[in-house]
């Protein structure tokens, strides 16, 4: 039998460990992919913590995969061995539901995720449903590619959703997404506000070298009011923060899958038709959207590069806030 190497979760709150586990064979619909890079995202850290609650286990976490087409299953046709494809978070749909049918499918009430419900990238292989899978634009290396499939989606998502009316945007949280749509955002003529962890100097440097305007701590009021802001980073309080320093009318968009509780606050802040909103997982179209987008921009990528056998010191480095940018966990 042939076996491939896989960083392996058995349980939440056990580390990742080194595993050999049957080489998967690509089943109808489906594609074998030799992964190449695979982004560490914080979503990952919430399945690790227990605090999404479905995950199958064993499992290989991982939903920001970059792999070469190595095999095609019944059916599928897509793409040819050897192609290069992305895979994201959705890594399926039931296609039936009620959102699914209006155009809503990150809602789907039967979703796939990829490194939640199905293993993921932090392996040598991997197998994807080659209707969510994406080509990659060409400019991108494997491991600047991967933040893209997550950070890069999501966080065009999130942005998507604040408005088009905007001239003024906060982002809370400067971490992958942020480091993404401050480019996005700075490309289109926005002026953008950077907020991080408080007297975190380097993530604040960071901010800068993306080019935003202004970087500065979440405890912090911004020099001018915001049209909106959003909110990467997992922690409640920054809701309330966010909702202070937004004009009337404003927008307010949580980015994240969980975040810690936000806390009580008067309606006065509520008040004037501003808006709090959260953002769920990703439709194909968001991924067609960005990935044009993103060399046009263009988008860099700042990643810091990982062997797999450390994709759970990544992990907690991304907790610990211990490097700027995105983490990859790059195969040989
Ligand atoms: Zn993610
Ligand atoms: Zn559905």
């Amino acid at each position: 039998m042939q076996t491939m190497r896989a960083m392996l979760l058995d349980a939440p709150h056990t580390s990742l460990h080194l595993a050999n586990l049957p080489l998967p064979a690509a089943g109808p619909g489906q594609v074998l992919l030799k992964v190449r890079a695979c982004g560490v995202c914080h979503t990952d850290l919430h399945i690790l913590d227990g605090e999404l609650a479905e995950p199958k286990l064993p499992l290989v976490l991982g939903h920001q995969i970059v792999g070469t087409v190595v095999q095609s299953g019944p059916g599928a046709g897509r793409f040819r061995t050897g192609d290069r494809v992305g895979v994201p978070w959705l890594g399926a749909t039931d296609g039936t539901c009620r959102y699914c049918l209006r155009g809503q499918e990150n809602l789907c009430e039967d979703p796939t995720f990829t490194g939640y419900h199905v293993d993921g990238g932090f392996a040598e292989y991997s197998l994807a449903d080659e209707r969510f899978c994406f080509p990659l634009p060409e400019a991108y290396s494997d491991v600047e590619a991967a933040p893209l499939l997550c950070a890069g989606l999501i966080g065009y998502r999130t942005y998507r959703l604040a408005g088009d009316n905007l001239e003024t945007l906060g982002i809370y949280g400067f971490g992958a997404a942020a480091h993404i749509i401050a480019q996005v955002a700075k490309h289109a003529g926005k002026k953008v506000y950077a907020f991080t962890r408080p007297g975190d100097a380097a993530a604040q440097e960071f901010a800068l070298r993306q080019g935003v305007d202004w970087a500065g701590d979440s405890t912090q009021t911004p020099p001018e009011k915001l049209d909106a802001a959003l909110v990467f980073a997992p922690v409640g309080p920054l809701v309330v923060a966010a909702l202070k320093a937004t004009h009337k009318g404003g927008v307010v968009v949580c980015g994240g899958i969980h975040m810690s509780d936000i806390p009580a606050f008067p309606y006065s802040l509520l008040w004037e038709e501003r808006v709090i909103r959260s953002v769920a997982n990703l439709t194909r179209k968001d991924g067609e959207e960005f990935l044009a987008l993103a060399p046009q921009v263009p988008v860099r990528t700042d990643v810091k590069v990982f062997p797999l056998e450390q994709a759970g010191e990544a992990l907690e480095q991304l907790r610990n806030g211990q490097f700027t940018g995105a983490a990859v966990v790059k195969l040989e």
